[in-house]
């Protein structure tokens, strides 16, 4: 536990931003927080101003001096052009997990599940969520979903080492590793190789569909769910909606040297300026924030002040329900949760006690042996719209592009074999993908650019290639047909 003080940027937001800020600022001196607040700017006066990201230079020095930040929600303006503020901050300074904990609190919270009780950790940086998207034909987009083993890794082992700190007793991996065998089955082997480290920890994987459709009935058999970035993003709203108010939802997003807490809702533009938006979920980030910086104590405080509140009835306008004594404004409420410091919920759960800081610095990653790399042949993506689109014309006028060895092998389109064999049931769009191979025998990079000269010239235009490469002798790609 640190007795010294820890420096915090402060990001007052737009919308309600302002007012739920000040409420938690007030609550947090209140708790005997140990903090040196810096506030910085970002967000939609800085987009007016043209900075594409909402983060001005001066921002970007203090944030890299100070990486801890204490964000309030922002509003992004409609139209191109800007870029979310959110995922920059978290490719730029690493952030690599997202931490939600979802919990319900019956019956002053109304909700259909009193005991749920669960934290999402959803993996931050990757996924679809790179921003690598391209059109490649008039009819066809694509966005590459990039999942790297470190950052699966990271990812994985955070939630195995915050379900051990925390007394959590199983962590839920959900992927969708029967379709996505490549990406998502790197993402679940590595899931089930740390998992054999933590054997006090139970484990399970699940499909991701099966798996979500099971926390949306019955959230509180899951404790610890980790999962790629989109199904994250997805799922952990769902969770948050089902504890009764999305508006009690936190966020901690982690990195190795640097950390963000927010709200998960917006900033609430209907409602700002009138005093009645809910510092909650700002209020319980801040909490997961002196946890991670190791004032456990002020944390668990702050948390059964306002649970008390909570149970005491007192409620702003969004949470007013038959449980509800008294419905007060934004600084009313902060103010009934600062006379409540000291005392500690009767029938809510209180929070946990003071526990050590969860390091994120990363373990070593473990021992992974480089494999043996080896060019087996090229897909190459052909933008072909020829009148009637018949593979079997593509298939016989590209075969001509076959040599040394290295021969057409099949034609997909979207991801469906249509050539050599195919049905002519399958709908065909202009994005075709070619796969030459050389069976037995490594290519070289010379043999692909001859290639690519071979199809030029028969006038086929090609938009992109994928070198398909062998790792140990496995192949590195997926075998054709999709599903
Ligand atoms: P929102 O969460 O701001 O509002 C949805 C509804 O919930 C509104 O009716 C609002 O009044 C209510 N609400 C939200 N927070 C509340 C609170 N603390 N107390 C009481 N009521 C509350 O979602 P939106 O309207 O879709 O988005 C508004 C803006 O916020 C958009 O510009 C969006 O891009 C931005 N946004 C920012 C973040 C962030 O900064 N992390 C997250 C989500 C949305």
């Amino acid at each position: 536990m640190t007795t010294s003080s820890t420096d915090l940027c402060v990001a007052y937001g737009d919308g309600i931003g302002p007012e739920i800020m000040d409420a938690t600022l007030a609550v947090l001196a209140a708790a005997g927080a140990r903090l040196n607040l810096h506030p910085v700017e970002l967000g939609e006066k800085v987009y007016r101003r043209g900075v594409t990201s909402g983060i001005p230079e001066e921002t970007w020095q203090t944030l890299q001096r100070i990486p801890l930040l204490l964000k309030a929600p922002i509003t992004t303006p409609q139209g191109g052009g800007v870029k979310s503020l959110n995922v920059t901050l978290r490719k730029t300074f690493g952030l690599f997990a997202n931490v939600r904990p979802c919990v319900a609190y019956a019956p002053y919270v109304p909700t259909h599940h009193p005991l749920m009780d669960l934290v999402i950790v959803r993996e931050n940086e990757e996924d679809l969520y790179g921003g690598i998207e391209h059109q490649q034909t008039p009819e066809v987009v694509q966005c590459l979903k990039l999942i790297s083993r470190p950052g699966s890794e990271r990812v994985i082992r955070y939630a195995f080492e915050y379900a051990r700190l925390k007394g959590r007793r199983r962590v839920t991996c959900l992927s969708k590793d029967n379709i996505m065998k490549h990406t998502d089955g790197l993402f679940h082997g590595i899931f089930d190789a740390i998992a054999a480290e933590y054997p006090e920890i139970e484990s399970e994987h699940m499909i991701v569909d099966i798996g979500s459709a099971r926390v949306s009935t019955q959230p509180e058999r899951f404790d610890v769910i980790v999962l790629p970035n989109l199904y994250g993003d997805i799922l952990s709203d769902i969770a948050a909606e089902l504890t009764g108010s999305v508006g009690l939802g936190a966020s901690a997003n982690i990195g190795e040297r640097a950390a963000m807490f927010e709200a998960i809702h917006g900033s609430a533009p209907d409602i700002a300026g009138r005093g009645i938006a809910n510092p909650s979920g700002l209020l319980l980030a801040s909490a997961l924030m002196l946890r991670h910086i190791g004032q456990s104590d002020v944390a668990e405080r702050l948390q059964n002040a306002w649970l008390k509140t909570i149970e005491d009835g007192v409620h702003t306008a969004d949470l007013y329900n038959s449980h509800s004594q008294q419905k007060v404004g934004t600084d009313d409420f902060a103010q009934a949760v600062i006379a409540r410091i000291g005392g500690t919920p009767r029938k809510l759960r209180p929070a946990p006690t003071a526990s050590g800081p969860l390091s994120a610095a990363v373990k070593p990653l473990r021992p992974h042996q480089t494999p043996e790399k080896a060019l087996v042949g090229v897909d190459v993506f052909l933008d072909w719209r020829d009148a009637d689109r018949d593979p079997k014309v593509l298939g016989e006028r590209l075969a001509a592009a076959s040599a040394d060895g290295l021969s057409l092998e099949m034609i997909t389109n979207r991801g469906v074999q249509v050539w050599p064999r195919g049905l002519s049931h399958t709908f065909c769009t202009d994005h075709w993908r070619c796969r030459f191979r050389r069976d037995g025998e490594a290519i070289t990079h010379q043999d692909v650019v001859a290639l690519l000269g071979r199809i030029g010239e028969l006038g086929f235009d090609f938009i992109k290639t994928e070198h398909l490469y062998t790792f140990d002798g496995k192949p590195g790609y997926s075998l054709g047909q999709g599903q």
